[in-house]
Order: C-alpha cells, then structure tokens, then sequence
C-alpha cells in the first residue's frame, strides 16, 4: 500500500498533523484552527486527535470554549 498522499489529501480521510497518522472516525478528534496556518497549507490546521491536540488547547481554543469546559 502507498502512503504517499499528503496530509489532508488522502482520500481515506484527514491525517493527525500531530502525530502523522490517519484521524479514524471512531477515535476522539478536534479541529484545530491556527492562526498561522489558516488555510492547513502548513500542515497544522485540521483534524487532530483529540490527545495529540490537547498540549495546544490553552493556546488556540476560544475563550467561549475554555468557559464551556469550566461548566458555564
Ligand atoms: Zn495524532
């Protein structure tokens, strides 16, 4: 099997720019947003897995979702 598709691009479905590894429906995942990578062509912005985005929560999440967390 090829695994030449870049991330993103794999028909399969996104790819972790986290780890590098194909985002499964079944695992936990996040969209990620960064501001430097708008439109993902950094390979940053896009599906994360859930674990693999939680180190960069406190730094891109809107601040209406920290509160939502917190229960508000
Ligand atoms: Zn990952």
């Amino acid at each position: 099997m090829a695994f030449d598709a870049v991330p993103g691009g794999d028909p399969r479905g996104p790819w972790c720019p986290g780890c590098g590894r194909p985002v499964q429906t079944d695992e936990p995942s996040t969209r990620m947003h960064f501001a430097e990578d708008p439109d993902g062509r950094l390979g940053k912005s896009g599906l994360w897995h859930g674990e693999c985005a939680r180190p960069y929560w406190d730094k891109i999440t809107p601040a209406l979702e920290r509160l939502r967390r917190l229960g508000f």
